[in-house]
């Protein structure tokens, strides 16, 4: 935005405006809004709603931040140094090297940035306007002064607004104003310009939320000019946090360093004390007797410089990022969306879930099928007719129950005469209409609105010059309102007897699987407030409609995944038990488990709960704070827990959660915005294969992991013990580099894409304490580096002593290099699976594997065979004989490898 313009722009006191004055000031209208053309004009007039567009690194800055390391600068210097000492080649090429290092790892980290920038966009806030009279759904950013923005519980306000209408609404403003309770707000213009912002009740601010109601506003304000705006200098700069696993790399890689750095100054040591010796003890075989002291010093510090970078995993935490985001990418192609990276690792070692019913398990397409006419139960029938079980009741009571569900009812038709709203809502207007007894809505003059806690709501409405108050909500509360009921044409008062007999055809509706909604009024006494809960009481109850969601379709199956998956699932519903345990059955998550309702929940202490809660599968007519105690129990029994929740009041329990799960498609923007994960298609499925991917992907960095860091103990080990054996350097420089880079770097890669093992989902999950670096998998690493550094010794040795043909020193290292490289090449293949032979097809299906097998295979030929490559690596041709004692070299370790591999994995009895 140009910041001149929003400068000298004077500062309207909007709140001391009429709402028409408003609306006429920004040529918007209070039905219609802004034509699409005006808005798309303002956008580009005033600039993106949004606070200090985030300042991204350029790229070239990104690009020089790879060179911003220590090793990095150790290798500098080193190519300096052989630069001066006169060695050119080696210079150019230890200079090549390190630009193609950073390109890998600029490139590597640019397109994390991307996938983790997708992913933002994915998430990013959107607001509901009306333009030209239609409702349109945009994201935030595009938000122009003079939209009308419609507000609705939980919803996050995009910009600054002056409200035109409101429906009992409250807005929760701590972020902007530290008033921790809702502020109730209404329409009418205020006169002091100075009042403080929590008292302008007329408007509503940028970055505040919906407490409970609706209404609607005119924008005023975007982006910087908004209040949140003109603080947001004061807003703390969202960190990128460290998942676990990057935090423990961290310090294994610090400590590594630190290992790696002594073992190099030692190394160094001894190449020096040779240099020293060799002066006076020129060795026969070696042709390095003619060489100066100061040349092999210089030799000796470019090992011991190189051995340092090659055994440090400096590289590791970018491959992380990358395998973490290529699965946050791969869990949103499923629909998951996942808003924190953390995430992906959590979400593999999840072991219970904590499911809501209504649009998760079932398919939130509800249809009215049964109503019941104060006592009376009568079917709606598949064809839309009615049919009653014995008794058909009159015209006129069934024109009052549906008089209520139209006009106690907050769904609404948008210009097009699509209907939108809250599905158990819509359901009720569609069975009106096809059952031709729609209703015109009354003129709503007060309400109590709709939130979990209460399961209820109730409007107020000017029928006829008085006062009525309309009532809709859980069939067992409403029920407990009312004093008196309409049966049969006659209001009589609800005796035991009569609250029996309605609760029983409510139970019986219930316990098929109906979601029940009872339907009760009052005609309110004059001065009855119409906006407290104080009128709901001394109801008449009308009736009752039982409404079907059938599950989805793939529920049944996902559940048994999990189980099968060692995770268990527990459903945490709104809805009555006997609906919830209904549905609960069908889909195979009871398992002759318990049952309990937010009631005996509220009786039982928090070491009750501890007790239990690993025995109860369904939590019914539960509320947000119950939610939280759940998730609780659960952790402190040690589960990794993922809840879901889509209202305004479950954003606490998501925060709790250790993965909070929202909805993307009926979820709130709060609740939204304090999950971990979105779920695009509400789907529970989705949480399953969200779960599959994650572990999948752990496995993934974990294979890698362990590849990379039991390669470069062979490297060090070998480098170690030739160095202190013998006076020829074993590994040149170069040679170390292009281990490390190609044929290290290429198949881990591979790895990290690894399709994963076909049986992810039948193992256990694992714990969440677990590192990468148990003690098991150090002593791992230190046994295979062990064996790839023996194979490869036997050939230095075997040539060294004269066994295998040698004509120069270079030949020599030509084989050792070979080796080592073929050695890790086929070392890869035994990550694939940590339970099965690696000789078996099962290795081969990688297909990144087997091209970065090859290409490195190729890459390594040229190496030995191209003359100029010659040159630069010091290397030369190897002949058939060589090639049959490099490649056993290559192959005895992973036949020890794989032995030990399947030994260890019966022995702990994992499945092979
Ligand atoms: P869930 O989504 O887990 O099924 P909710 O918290 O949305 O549960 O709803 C809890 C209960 O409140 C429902 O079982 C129903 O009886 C009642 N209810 C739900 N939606 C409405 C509504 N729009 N108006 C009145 N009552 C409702
Ligand atoms: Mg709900």
């Amino acid at each position: 935005m140009d910041s001149s313009q929003t400068e000298t722009r004077q500062r309207t006191a909007w709140h001391t405006l009429e709402g028409e004055q408003v609306l006429a000031d920004l040529a918007s209208d209070a039905t219609a809004g802004l034509t699409p053309d005006r808005a798309a004009d303002l956008l580009a007039e005033r600039g993106l709603n949004e606070l200090t567009a985030q300042e991204r690194d350029p790229a070239w800055r990104m690009f020089v931040a790879q060179f911003n390391d220590f090793m990095i600068w150790v290798l500098m210097a080193a190519a300096i140094f052989s630069a001066i000492e006169g060695q050119m080649p080696e210079a150019i090429a230890i200079g090549a090297i390190l630009l193609l290092n950073g390109v890998l790892g600029f490139v590597q980290e640019y397109r994390a940035e991307q996938a983790l920038e997708a992913l933002q966009q994915m998430s990013a806030p959107t607001a509901t306007v009306i333009r030209g009279s239609r409702e349109i759904e945009v994201p935030s950013a595009e938000v122009v002064p003079g939209d009308l923005i419609v507000l609705e519980a939980g919803d996050r306000v995009p910009a600054d607004a002056r409200l035109i209408e409101v429906g009992a609404l409250r807005m929760e403003e701590a972020a902007l104003t530290g008033e921790s309770v809702p502020v109730r707000k209404s329409v009418d213009a205020l006169d002091d310009e100075d009042l403080s912002l929590g008292d302008r009740t007329n408007v509503v601010f940028a970055g505040t939320s919906v407490a409970v109601g609706h209404g609607l506003a005119v924008v005023t304000e975007t982006g910087q000019t908004t209040e949140m705006g003109r603080i947001a200098d004061l807003l703390a700069a969202q960190e990128d946090e460290k998942t676990p696993l990057q935090l423990e790399l961290k310090t294994v890689g610090k400590r590594i360093a630190i290992i790696v750095l002594v073992i190099a100054t030692a190394v160094f040591v001894v190449g020096v004390w040779q240099a020293w010796t060799l002066i006076d003890r020129p060795s026969p075989a070696v042709a390095l007797a003619e060489e100066s002291f100061r040349s092999s010093l210089t030799v000796a510090l470019l090992i011991a410089i190189s051995l340092a970078v090659a055994a440090i995993p400096e590289g590791l935490p970018a491959i992380v990022t990358v395998s973490l985001s290529l699965g946050v990418r791969k869990m949103a192609s499923h629909n998951a969306i996942v808003r924190k990276l953390h995430a992906v690792e959590t979400l593999g070692s999840t072991t219970f879930i904590c499911s809501d019913k209504t649009g998760t398990l079932t398919r939130n397409e509800m249809t009215v099928r049964r109503l019941v006419v104060g006592t009376d139960v009568v079917d709606v029938t598949p064809d839309d007719c009615l049919e009653a079980h014995d008794h058909m009741p009159s015209a006129e009571d069934r024109e009052l129950l549906f008089d209520i569900a139209a006009s106690a009812n907050d769904a609404r038709f948008t210009a097009d005469g699509e209907l939108v709203g809250d599905p158990t809502e819509t359901a009720l207007i569609d069975a009106a209409r096809k059952l031709e007894m729609e209703h015109v809505r009354h003129k709503r003059v007060g309400e109590v609105p709709f939130d979990s806690d209460r399961k209820r709501m109730t409007t107020v409405h000017d029928i006829e010059g008085s006062h009525v108050a309309y009532m809709k909500g859980g069939a067992d509360v409403v029920l407990d309102l009312c004093s008196s009921a309409l049966v049969r044409g006659e209001t009589a008062p609800m005796t035991d007897v009569l609250h029996e007999q309605i609760s029983a055809v409510n139970t019986e509706l219930a316990s098929s699987g109906y979601r029940t909604l009872a339907f009760a009024w009052r005609e309110l006494g004059a001065g009855e407030s119409a906006e407290s809960e104080d009128i709901e009481r001394d109801m008449v109850y009308v009736g009752i409609m039982g409404l079907l969601d059938p599950p989805r379709r793939e529920v049944k199956v996902a559940i048994e995944e999990s189980h099968s998956a060692g995770i268990e699932v527990a459903m945490v519903t709104g809805d009555h038990a006997l609906t919830a345990r209904a549905i609960g059955a069908e889909i195979g998550l009871l398992e002759g488990k318990k049952v309990i309702t937010g009631r005996d929940l509220e009786s039982m202490t928090d070491d009750d709960l501890y007790d239990t809660v690993e025995d109860i599968r369904i939590f019914a007519r539960v509320n947000p704070e119950h939610k939280l105690r759940i998730v609780d129990a659960l952790k402190r029994r040690g589960h990794v827990v993922a809840m879901t929740g889509d209202g305004v009041n479950d954003a606490p329990a998501l925060k709790k959660a250790d993965i909070g799960v929202a909805m993307g498609q009926i979820g709130t923007d709060v609740s939204r915005e304090a999950a971990d994960m979105v779920l695009a298609d509400d789907n529970f499925a989705t949480i399953i294969e969200a779960v599959r991917e994650g572990r999948v992907v752990f496995d993934n960095l974990r294979k890698f992991i362990l590849f990379l860091l039991s390669c470069n103990m062979s490297e060090v080990l070998i480098i170690f013990t030739t160095a202190l054996l013998f006076p020829v350097p074993a590994l040149l420089p170069l040679q170390i580099l292009w281990i490390n880079l190609v044929t290290d770097g290429l198949p881990a890669l591979a790895l990290g894409v690894d399709p994963g093992d076909p049986n992810v989902m039948k193992h256990k999950p694992r714990s969440a304490e677990e590192s990468i670096l148990t003690p098991r998998r150090q002593a791992q690493v230190l046994w295979q580096g062990a064996l790839i550094t023996l194979a490869a010794l036997g050939v230095y040795l075997g040539a060294y002593w004269g066994w295998i043909a040698i004509d120069a020193p270079g030949h020599l290292q030509t084989m050792l290099f070979t080796s080592i490289v073929l050695a890790q090449l086929i070392h890869a293949f035994n990550f694939r699976s940590e339970t099965r032979t690696v000789f078996s097809f099962e290795s081969l299906k990688n297909k990144w594997l087997l091209i970065a097998f090859g290409g490195s295979v190729v890459l390594q030929m040229v190496v030995i065979y191209m003359p100029f490559m010659q040159r630069v690596f010091k290397t030369q041709p190897l002949g058939i004989h060589d090639w049959m004692a490099v490649v056993i070299a290559a192959i005895v370790p992973t036949i020890f490898i794989d032995i030990t591999k399947i030994v260890l994995a019966r022995k702990r009895g994992l499945r092979t």
